[in-house]
């Protein structure tokens, strides 16, 4: 009975958001630095299409001169923060060493999570003054690398952290630079807990061992897909309580406050708790965020460098300089996933599916939950009215790229466009069922190969069963 109930209020839902995104259903490619040619995408002066002859299908497309633009305009957001403070990209956001390069050609540092992200940001000649490690579960092995490979600082996150880094300074006798990771948000797995006082012991530690530890930066990072400055300042406010207690009981001023990364981007968005819910329970797709509803990247850092800058005035604290860690909003928009219809079915309820080359299991994960606009490459000006299932080619129920969403009629090799496919796309990416696909970057009508497409070789690689 209840089953029967939400089927029928389903359809009736589903159909009212059908009519509400065929009202909405093309908006301005420019918002991804992308061009329409007719009904044809066009990523920096080539059709999606064209890449897919040239390339073959699934590709991850990486337009370059929206990265640029997207590095610029957040450098001058920045521009505001104090002298020598710094932007570091967090490199599990899009490890992809040819993105991390030009990113780091544009003068941003690194934030790395784990041995393989430190590895990789030696092999692409990151100084080490520009380097943070951050992460949740750090090996004695990978603190003693970076203490070797001289970072800028280790970010605890544990009080056995602090421990085991206390007896690595002893073993190679260095002083370890050091930061403390503070943990604000209730019971999040990450950071020194503020509230029960285990940050604040955390500084005791350090305090009372000063010939290892050298305390160089707060660091929190507690917002995610952030549309203005306000939840944001809220947490900043305890860090610089933070910090004010660390002056006024050790004397000691922090020259450095990390703010963390988190900021969103307009175009695509994580679904609240309760659109989550709904679209799981009754697949009502959440309708595209509001764009309108984004603080330019300039006023929310002028917002979170003012009130620093008040409290410390107001505090007598000698003002910090900033760290941020941003992912998304440098890289997210300037990458976009295409695939193609492999074949299409009709069920009796009037749904139709789309069997394509990409489902959330290949390298579209964040689409389970996440908005993410989705397009038909060569039919964007086409009435959108039916209503599909896009599915990948996993054999599971739960290998789709998008459920209920509407679109032009569809048919074998139209090729679907996944915007904003440069945040947590290739990170999560793994090769159930079929190897990964290339990825290439696309500028002004020159296209180049960043990885290549996997082969059947390289998934076999490591299996002992074959010889080699
Ligand atoms: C993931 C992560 C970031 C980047 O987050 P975005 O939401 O992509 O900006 C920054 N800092 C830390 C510690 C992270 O874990």
């Amino acid at each position: 009975m209840f089953d029967l109930l939400l089927k029928a209020m389903s359809r009736i839902v589903v159909s009212y958001s059908a009519k509400k995104q065929a009202v909405h259903f093309l908006p301005d490619f420019n918002a991804w630095g992308l061009d329409r040619n007719g009904d044809q995408l066009v990523i920096s002066g080539i059709s999606a299409l064209e890449l897919i002859k040239q390339y073959g299908s699934p590709l991850l497309v990486l337009n370059e001169l929206r990265l640029d633009y997207d590095i610029r305009n957040l450098q001058k957001a920045f521009s505001c923060a104090p002298r020598g403070s710094m932007i570091l990209y967090s490199y599990k956001t899009n490890c992809i060493p040819g993105i991390l390069q030009y990113i780091h050609s544009r003068g941003l540092g690194a934030e790395v999570i784990s041995p393989y992200e430190l590895r990789l940001a030696e092999r692409l000649c990151v100084p080490g003054n520009n380097i943070i490690f951050n992460g949740v579960s750090k090996s004695k092995e990978s603190l003693e690398q970076a203490i070797k490979k001289g970072v800028f600082s280790i970010n605890a996150d544990t009080i056995d952290e602090l421990e085991t880094l206390k007896d690595l300074s002893a073993e190679l006798k260095t002083q370890v630079r050091i930061g403390l990771r503070l943990g604000l948000a209730g019971d999040s797995q990450f950071g020194l807990d503020f509230d029960s006082g285990e940050a604040a012991a955390a500084c005791g530690l350090v305090m009372n061992n000063m010939k290892a530890f050298n305390l160089v930066v707060i660091h929190l990072h507690t917002v995610a897909n952030a549309r203005n400055a306000k939840k944001h300042l809220a947490y900043i406010k305890k860090a610089l309580k933070f910090l004010l207690q660390i002056k006024n009981c050790y004397g000691v001023d922090v020259p450095y406050l990390d703010i963390g990364g988190g900021y969103g981007v307009p175009t695509s968005q994580v679904m609240s708790k309760p659109a989550y819910a709904i679209y799981r329970l009754l697949g009502i797709l959440p309708s595209r965020p509001n764009w309108n509803e984004y603080q330019p990247m300039a006023d929310y850092f002028k917002e979170v460098v003012k009130f620093i800058s008040d409290f410390c005035n107001t505090n007598r604290l000698p003002m910090p300089k900033l760290i941020i860690e941003p992912g998304r909003v440098v890289t997210s928009r300037a990458e976009l996933l295409l695939s193609s219809v492999n074949a299409t079915k009709k069920k009796n309820s009037g749904l139709q599916f789309a069997m394509t080359d990409v489902g959330k299991h290949s390298i579209a994960y964040p689409c389970d939950y996440e908005y993410h606009d989705i397009f038909v490459a060569n039919k964007l000006t086409r009435l959108p009215f039916q209503r599909y299932n896009i599915v990948g080619r996993i054999c599971m129920s739960s290998d789709f790229i998008v459920k209920n969403k509407l679109l032009p009629q569809l048919e074998p090799s139209d090729v679907i466009a996944v915007m904003d496919a440069g945040a947590y796309f290739s990170s999560y990416s793994s090769n159930f069922g079929f190897p990964r696909p290339a990825i290439i970057k696309v500028c002004e009508g020159k296209t180049d190969i960043l990885r290549h497409e996997e082969t059947l070789e390289h998934t076999i690689y490591m299996d002992t069963v074959f010889p080699r």
